[in-house]
């Protein structure tokens, strides 16, 4: 199965005219040179996560929980998070379960271990759940 790659970056609390954050377009984290300033915002990463059997695209946005808050913190927990997707394989019921535990931790809230994570999708696993003559 192909795990997205995900992306890592800077976002502030800046807003725009409209009043609505900037998020990742805030030109502020930008130095003038092009690299990344280290005062303004926080290194968050996003990834999206396969889609589920209701077919929607899931994107998993989060500041790692990791102190201080650093580039290889966010490229870290985003590496974490593309480790668990993997659990889950090609099972659309495995992937629905696991999508919805990583969208319920709370950013900044350290993601479920893999022996975690393994110990819940056991637990959905179909095949221990369903009868064996569902076909006729
Ligand atoms: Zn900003």
């Amino acid at each position: 199965m192909r795990v997205a790659e995900g992306s890592v970056g800077k976002r502030c609390n800046c807003t725009g005219e409209d009043g609505r954050r900037l998020g990742m377009r805030c030109s502020k984290p930008r130095r003038a040179d092009g690299g990344w300033s280290s005062s303004h915002g926080r290194w968050v990463y996003q990834l999206e996560l396969p889609r589920g059997r209701d077919g929607k695209r899931r994107l998993l946005r989060r500041v790692p929980a990791e102190y201080p808050n650093t580039r290889d913190a966010a490229m870290r927990e985003r590496d974490h998070a593309k480790a668990l997707v993997q659990l889950a394989g090609d099972d659309e019921q495995r992937r629905d379960d696991l999508g919805a535990l990583l969208m319920r931790t709370p950013s900044g809230q350290g993601l479920p271990s893999r022996d975690t994570v393994i110990r819940r999708l056991m637990l959905a696993d179909p095949s221990k759940s369903t009868s064996p003559s569902a076909n006729s």
